[in-house]
């Protein structure tokens, strides 16, 4: 008789309450991927205060759940949790803190000290912006980014400490890929446009929900291809790259939120080509 040694071991521990899987490494940004090699009632995957999406394994034995770990999340030790009506399953998780470098660009005097309507303007629309985080959209397609939106040189990356015209300001969060004007925008991943508009400091701005709360954020576009409430499909055209906004060239900069938590593209992507 032949036994799945891992999967009998993990059905062991699952039957103590409060037991142990082995622990996760990550960085901040990170977005992990997690499996619970168990034939239980769908569970959930609670870790930094947040419920994360889990769904069926390909192969229906357990679970897969994902996990996006903010750029700022203190560093060190943190526990995460597999619960379901008959079980806990602790996951003990590290984050080393992110290797993230500094950036420096010059705008004009318009573009880094602002007036009060100026001010009011920029704050209506991060509100805005913020609020499609939080917006539900259903969604199948599993936790991974499918496509880079566009090819150009990656100008700046994700969490460069910036300073504009000499003044820290918030960490980039998300990457800046350099790149001809006017070159076609796809959209990474399948989703359902949350938000278009022109913004002050983002320029022409797409935001996609891909579910799950994954959101993806395309900005400094020259012009856009969608409406709000759109549907798309992964590598459907939703703008041009510009140089709208505060830039310095043409360039695109796409950051993506899950759960609200900032997280780097490049990890998504990773996950989506890891896929089979
Ligand atoms: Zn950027």
């Amino acid at each position: 008789m032949k036994y799945h040694l891992p999967a009998l071991l993990l059905l062991l521990v699952l039957a103590t309450p409060c037991a142990q899987a082995a622990p996760l490494q990550a960085i901040q940004g990170d977005v992990l991927e997690v499996h619970l090699t168990a034939q239980v009632a769908r569970p959930t995957l609670q870790c930094l205060g947040k419920t994360w999406p889990v769904m069926a394994a390909a192969d229906q034995h357990g679970w897969r759940g994902w996990i996006g770990i903010d750029m700022k999340t203190r560093p060190g030790d943190h526990t995460c949790r597999w619960q379901s009506p008959a079980t806990e399953l602790d996951i003990p998780l590290h984050i080393e803190p992110g290797k993230f470098r500094i950036s420096r660009i010059t705008v004009k005097k318009s573009m880094a000290e602002f007036d009060a309507a100026t001010l009011a303007r920029i704050r209506r629309e991060v509100q805005a912006l913020k609020a499609t985080y939080r917006m539900h959209v259903d969604a199948s397609p599993p936790v991974a980014m499918q496509l880079m939106p566009v090819k150009g040189v990656e100008s700046t990356p994700f969490g460069a400490q910036r300073y504009v015209n000499g003044e820290p300001r918030s960490p980039h969060s998300g990457i800046d890929i350099a790149t001809a004007e006017g070159t076609p925008v796809q959209a990474p991943l399948a989703g359902r446009i949350l938000y278009v508009a022109h913004m002050y400091l983002n320029g022409n701005t797409v935001v996609i929900g891909h579910g799950h709360g994954l959101v993806s954020v395309l900005s400094h576009l020259a012009d856009t291809r969608v409406q709000e409430g759109d549907r798309v499909q992964t590598g459907d055209i939703i703008g041009t790259v510009g140089q709208t906004g505060r830039a310095t060239g043409p360039h695109l900069h796409w950051s993506i939120r899950f759960q609200e938590a900032r997280v780097n593209p490049h990890r998504l992507l990773a996950l989506g080509h890891t896929k089979p």
